[in-house]
């Protein structure tokens, strides 16, 4: 399979936070040539390692998320309407008028959510509460949408497939956090085809449950007791209308990763980051978050006795929408720092602070 192909397949698989697993057996099945060994804990978290060229090396660890959000069925009223509870922080502003893809036991059913039409509506400028919106499935009775297979609690996410613009942006849902899932598996892939063989063992990681609080990458750093870790998320890009730079800081689309700097963030696997971004002459942006990062890094760096973390940054416009926007060279940036921090690491390396 090809980079592209795999991307494209990757996002068109649905994985709504709890039900990760056809994404993960594709991650785990693309990543394989490139690793020695693929594994999966008890909710799904995938992971696999590549192993340094001694034993008894040092573990790095490469986390990214492999959840989305969505939506999952709250209750089937008689007339065949479908009401809604949230999985993750879907944006309910925008979920009027939008095609879902819903997983029941019987495979995918598609609806939509319905739109009164705007001449007959007395609400015309306001955002719905979660339980005004309904999906309409095409029945007329409760029987009948279970008939499709359907029953509380299944999940759905929106239809919105991959898209290309100006041959350099890409568009999709869940683009948070599939293309930093895609990003680990090409630097493994990357590393492979240079023929590295690394100081420390790589554990290139896809954990669950990021987007109702980052509880995979927790159980994931817990089990693993890596030596350092590096979450790969998405960061808000503020360089579109409206968005205030003193507020929310300056990150652009097109200038490389962002790299958090905050108390979270161990300033020792920082430093040697843009160490390699500078020597690489790799582009590499700086954001800043006074407590937690919001991402898996929170949960990772407290696991045990701490672990040197830090979180990694791909800038995206309009997260947690059927339009989710990331410029390919800061995928690839991405791919070139990881790759070139890899390639730095030192057996005897440490990353901790000592007196
Ligand atoms: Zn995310």
């Amino acid at each position: 399979m090809t980079p592209e192909e795999f991307l494209e397949e990757l996002l068109d698989t649905p994985a709504p936070t709890g039900m990760e697993m056809d994404a993960q057996r594709l991650w785990a099945q693309y990543i394989a040539p490139y690793t020695d060994e693929q594994e999966c804990d008890a909710y799904g978290s995938t992971w696999a390692v590549l192993k340094a060229a001694r034993p008894g090396a040092p573990t790095l660890m490469l986390d990214a998320h492999a959840d989305e959000i969505g939506f999952s069925i709250r209750h089937i009223a008689d007339n065949g309407f479908a009401y809604l509870e949230r999985c993750g922080g879907s944006d309910v502003a925008i979920a009027r008028g939008r095609r879902l893809r819903f997983f029941g036991t019987d495979g995918e059913v598609c609806g939509v959510i319905g739109n009164t039409a705007i001449h007959i509506r007395d609400d015309a400028d306001k955002a719905p509460k979660l339980w005004d919106l309904y999906v309409d499935f095409g029945c007329d009775s409760r029987e009948e949408v279970e008939a499709l297979g359907l029953r509380v609690g299944d999940c759905g996410v929106y239809c919105d497939g991959p898209l290309v613009l100006n041959d350099k942006r890409i568009v999709c849902r869940a683009l948070d956090d599939r293309l930093c899932g895609y990003i680990i598996a090409q630097t493994a892939r990357t590393l492979h085809e240079q023929g590295i063989k690394p100081e420390w063992n790589i554990v290139f990681a896809n954990t669950v449950q990021e987007e109702i609080g980052c509880v995979g990458a927790g159980m994931l750093a817990y089990r693993l007791q890596p030596d350092a870790a590096i979450c790969l998320d998405v960061t808000h890009a503020t360089d579109t209308p409206g968005l205030s730079q003193a507020r929310y800081g300056d990150v652009r689309l097109g200038k490389g990763a962002a790299l958090s700097f905050g108390p979270v963030c161990h300033p020792n696997v920082n430093a040697r980051l843009e160490l390699v971004a500078e020597q690489g002459d790799i582009p590499l942006q700086r954001e800043t978050t006074g407590r937690g990062t919001g991402t898996n890094t929170d949960q990772v760096y407290r696991s045990r006795s701490g672990v040197p973390a830090t979180n990694l940054s791909l800038p995206l416009r309009y997260m947690h929408s059927p339009v989710e926007m990331a410029d390919r060279a800061d995928v690839q940036a991405c791919t070139d720092l990881l790759v070139a921090f890899v390639k730095s690491l030192k057996a005897a390396d440490d990353f901790r602070h000592r007196l």
